[in-house]
């Protein structure tokens, strides 16, 4: 255990889709990446899913007042995780706290190791590319101090001046046309260490953001300092605060609430992005495209009925079971097993959860189910909410809900190791 001082703290992500979306579908020019129109055409993944199909009552939707929802299909404004993502890559430094080191050596502490674990997680089908056209550190023009950054500091005035100076100090080597999102990777000396007050931070679809050669700068993650709790397990798994950022960006909310990762353990990396290595839940990977119709299957009617589920790691086969509540909500069904990103999966088995698209991103939107309350996980690594780490439900296990008339039982395993799970509604 780590003492609650050296605890990674969770962060926040800053969405303006939701209000700026009526401006974005006229700002998508055609052939370039422009960086944060986003404005992903629909054609892939399940929003070209008509909600008349069979899985139409799974599509469940958020209403207008949450800001980031988990709703299906994501709302406009957000980055398309599928096909090319050309990301911009910028290392900052300030007079108060000059570059130490090689910035190229900052770009390393995220890199090859944040698109390998796209690639993984999406099964190929995020080709997430950074580019870095600046390869030294890009001196801001007044001190980080003057910037006003802090943890919870809003878009304006501290970020607009930021990024209005990114923009101006990198703008002679760089065509902002080109990009779908933009890192800004801040040298880890300026500001608070992560382990007292962490900055980082997205701002994802903030058409209002200043433009460059043409493109508002919409969608842009900033990591700051360096998510080491000092066990040694930095090295490996630090970059990760990355994609969790950039998922953000794709318009996946924060699973942590105020309490921390005590909702979904560690089997999200928008839960939990330190200590124990995690993949995306299944009902992310549906929401951003890199699982087929026929991978997923909507348990709306009646009855009982079957299920086969192979490895959620692994590349093809059937991933997601989800049966519906109600317009909003419902249960999440998937096989974790130890492979892919899910190297630290410590009980492999089903696990189940339900995702409610009527709560905001940072309140709780996906709570795991715990097939062993009290147990205190079988995980050993540190940081991490342990109590979840054993939550899979194994052969002859059933979590029932009596008053929805739910009940989802693991049937069997067989020799590949798939699992068969029979779901029941009254
Ligand atoms: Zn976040």
């Amino acid at each position: 255990m780590q003492p609650q001082s050296r605890r990674i703290r969770p962060r926040r992500v800053v969405t303006l889709a939701s209000v700026t979306a009526l401006t974005l579908a006229v700002s998508t020019s055609a052939g370039t990446g422009p960086l944060g129109t986003g404005a992903a055409p629909a054609g892939a993944g399940p929003s070209a899913l008509s909600r008349s199909s069979e899985h139409g009552p799974c599509m469940i939707t958020g209403g207008p007042e949450v800001q980031m929802s988990e709703g299906i299909p994501t709302s406009d404004g957000y980055v398309q995780a599928t096909g090319t993502v050309r990301a911009l890559t910028l290392m900052i430094d300030f007079s108060d706290a000059p570059g130490e080191g090689r910035a190229l050596d900052r770009f390393a502490e995220f890199f090859p190791q944040t698109e390998e674990w796209f690639r993984t997680s999406s099964y190929g089908r995020l080709d997430y590319r950074p580019a870095t056209p600046v390869r030294d550190w890009l001196r801001l023009p007044k001190p980080f101090a003057e910037y006003g950054i802090e943890r919870g500091a809003p878009f304006d005035p501290g970020y607009r001046e930021l990024v209005q100076d990114i923009v101006a100090t990198a703008d002679p080597k760089v065509d902002f046309r080109s990009y779908d999102l933009l890192n800004v990777l801040v040298t880890p000396n300026a500001g608070p260490s992560a382990l007292d007050t962490v900055l980082s931070v997205t701002f994802a679809g903030n058409t209002e953001a200043p433009v460059a050669d043409g493109v508002p700068l919409a969608n842009a993650s900033f990591v700051y300092s360096r998510q080491d709790d000092g066990s040694g397990s930095y090295d490996r798994t630090g970059y990760r605060v990355l994609p969790h950022e950039n998922s953000h960006v794709f318009g996946l909310p924060d699973l942590y609430t105020q309490e921390g990762g005590g909702a979904v353990g560690h089997w999200d990396i928008m839960s939990e992005d330190w200590g124990a290595d995690n993949d995306l839940l299944g009902w992310h990977k549906w929401k951003l495209g890199w699982l087929d119709a026929d991978q997923v299957h909507c348990a709306s009617k009646p009855g009982t009925a079957e299920y086969r589920l192979t490895p959620l790691a692994d590349p093809g086969g059937s991933k997601l079971v989800f049966v519906p509540l109600d317009a909003r909500s419902g249960y999440a069904v998937e096989l974790r097993t130890r492979a892919g990103n899910d190297e630290a999966v410590c009980r492999p088995g089903v696990l189940i959860y339900k995702v409610d698209a009527g709560v905001d991103t940072g309140m709780g939107p996906v709570t795991v189910y715990d097939s062993r309350g009290d147990s205190g996980g079988c995980t050993r690594s540190p940081n991490v909410h342990a109590e979840l780490s054993d939550a899979t439900f194994t052969p002859g296990e059933t979590f029932t809900d009596p008053q929805r008339g739910v009940r989802i039982s693991v049937a069997g395993a067989d020799l590949e190791g798939d699992h068969k799970v029979r779901v029941t509604r009254e």
